[in-house]
C-alpha cells in the first residue's frame, strides 16, 4: 500500500459511534470501575483519545515504534535533551534552528549537559568532532534558512559507532519527503506548527522513536514534565496530516519554480534551494527526500543591505511578512532582523545569513501568481536604487 493511502487509514473511524473524523476527548480525567481499572485512560495529561490517535499516525509515517505530541516543537525539542545526564554532550548541526541553540546553551548548559556545533554538510566534520561524551548527534536538513542538506544515514552511522543517539529535526522535509528512521535516525522531532498541521492555525510539537525502549522512556518524560498537546490543537495536526503528502508535492513544485525564477533574476544574487542542481549536497537530498524538495526558498539580493532586503520584504502583497513557514498562505521573513536578530551579526554572517537575505515559504496559490508578486516586489527596488542615484 503506498504511504499516502496507508496515513489516511491509519486514522481510525470511531468505534464507539463511526464517526469518520476523530472525537476530540475534551475531559480531564476519566471514571475507573475500581481503582486502576480503567479503559487504558485515567488522567488527561498521561494519555488522552485523541492525542493518541494523532501519537499512533505521527510514529506509523515516520516508520518508528512510538509517537508523542507536546505543547511545541520546542517542548518536543526539550523532551528529548532530558534523555541526557550531567556531564554528557550533544554535537549538533551548526545551522540549528535558534530556539534549539537558545534552550541547548543557555538552560541545559545550566544543567552540565554542553554543546557543540559542527558543519554537517561534511559527515566527516561530525566524525572529527565527536568523542566519549557525546551522547547525542542532533541534525536538521534541511536547515534554517541556508537550507543545508546533511547526509542522515552516514551519520548515523558515526553516532552509532560512538555510541551516541541520532536525532532529526524533520521539521522542513516533513515525513512526506524524508523518514529518516530509515536512513537510521533514532528518534524525530517536529515543529507541527509548520508542515504537519500546515495551515498556521497551531503551535505543535513531536517525538517519534525508532524504538519502544527509547519510546519507554519519551513516555516517562513527556508524563513528568507534562508538556502536552491539548486535544483540540491534536485533532487539527490530525486533519493537517490527512492532506500532508498532497501539500508537500504541491510546496515543493511551487517552490522549485520560484526558485528556478530567483536563480535567472538581475536582482538576485544566491538561491539557496536543495531543489536546484547547484546547491551543495543536491544528489543528498535528492536521494533521501525521494525527490521533493521542500517548501523553503532562500536568496541574497545584489545590492547586499537591510535596506534593500526591507524594500522587497515590505513590496509583495501574496507573500506575508511573517515568522514561520509551512502553512497553505506563501510567507517571507528577513532573517537578519526576524528571527536571527539574536544571534552576534559575526555568528549570523559566517552561518551564510547575509544582510539580504530573505527567506520565502512558498505556498499553495498559484506558482504564476507568486512569481508575479516576487517580480514586482523586486522592480520595486530598481526604482528605489534609480531615485537614490537621482537625489545623490
Ligand atoms: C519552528 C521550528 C522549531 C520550533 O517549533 P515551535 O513549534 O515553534 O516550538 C523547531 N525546529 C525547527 C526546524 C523549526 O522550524
Amino acid at each position: 500500500m503506498n504511504n499516502s493511502t496507508k496515513l489516511i487509514h491509519s486514522i481510525p473511524v470511531d468505534k464507539l459511534t463511526g464517526s469518520v473524523s476523530v472525537p476530540i476527548y475534551q475531559t480531564s480525567t476519566f471514571v475507573q470501575e475500581a481503582p486502576g481499572v480503567h479503559k487504558g485512560f485515567d488522567y488527561a495529561r498521561s494519555n488522552n483519545p485523541t492525542r493518541q490517535v494523532l501519537e499512533d499516525a505521527v510514529a506509523a509515517l515516520e516508520q518508528g515504534a512510538n509517537g508523542f505530541a507536546f505543547a511545541s516543537g520546542l517542548a518536543a525539542i526539550d523532551a528529548v535533551v532530558k534523555l541526557l545526564e550531567s556531564g554528557d554532550e550533544i554535537l549538533a548541526v551548526d545551522d540549528i534552528y535558534g530556539g534549539a541553540f537558545r534552550l541547548f546553551t543557555h538552560i541545559y548548559s545550566k544543567f552540565g549537559i554542553s554543546v557543540k556545533y559542527v558543519d554537517t554538510t561534511d559527515a566527516a566534520n561530525v566524525l572529527d568532532a565527536i568523542t566519549d561524551k557525546t551522547k547525542l548527534v542532533w541534525l536538521e536538513t534541511p536547515t534554517n534558512p541556508t537550507l543545508k542538506i546533511s547526509d542522515i544515514a552516514a551519520i548515523a552511522a558515526i553516532a552509532h559507532n560512538q555510541g551516541a543517539l541520532l536525532c532529526v529535526d524533520n521539521t522542513f522535509a516533513s515525513p512526506a519527503l524524508q523518514q529518516p528512521i530509515t536512513l537510521g535516525a533514532d528518534i524525530v522531532v517536529h515543529s507541527a506548527t509548520k508542515y504537519l498541521g500546515g495551515h498556521s492555525d497551531l503551535i505543535a510539537g513531536l517525538v517519534v522513536t525508532a524504538t519502544r525502549e527509547l519510546g519507554e522512556k519519551i513516555k516517562f518524560i513527556q508524563n513528568a514534565s507534562g508538556g502536552i498537546l491539548g486535544p483540540h490543537d491534536s485533532w487539527l495536526v490530525i486533519r493537517g496530516l490527512e492532506t500532508l503528502h498532497l501539500r508537500a508535492k504541491e510546496h515543493s513544485a511551487n517552490a522549485l519554480k520560484v526558485a528556478t525564477f530567483l536563480e535567472q533574476h538581475p536582482a538576485v544574487d544566491r538561491v539557496y534551494y536543495p531543489g536546484l542542481e547547484t546547491h551543495l549536497n543536491h544528489d543528498i537530498a535528492a536521494r533521501q527526500q525521494q525527490g521533493l524538495f521542500g517548501g523553503v526558498v532562500s536568496f541574497t539580493l545584489k545590492v547586499d543591505t537591510v535596506a534593500a532586503a526591507t524594500t522587497v520584504v515590505t513590496a509583495t502583497s501574496l507573500f506575508k511578512l511573517a515568522e514561520s513557514l509551512g502553512g497553505v498562505k506563501s510567507l517571507l521573513c528577513h532573517p537578519a532582523t526576524m528571527t536571527h536578530k539574536s544571534i552576534p551579526e559575526e555568528n549570523r554572517k559566517s552561518a551564510g545569513v547575509a544582510d539580504s537575505l530573505i527567506r520565502l515559504s512558498v505556498g499553495l496559490e498559484h506558482p504564476d501568481d507568486l512569481i508575479q508578486d516576487i517580480t514586482s516586489a523586486l522592480n520595486s527596488l530598481k526604482v528605489q536604487v534609480r531615485s537614490s542615484f537621482a537625489t545623490a
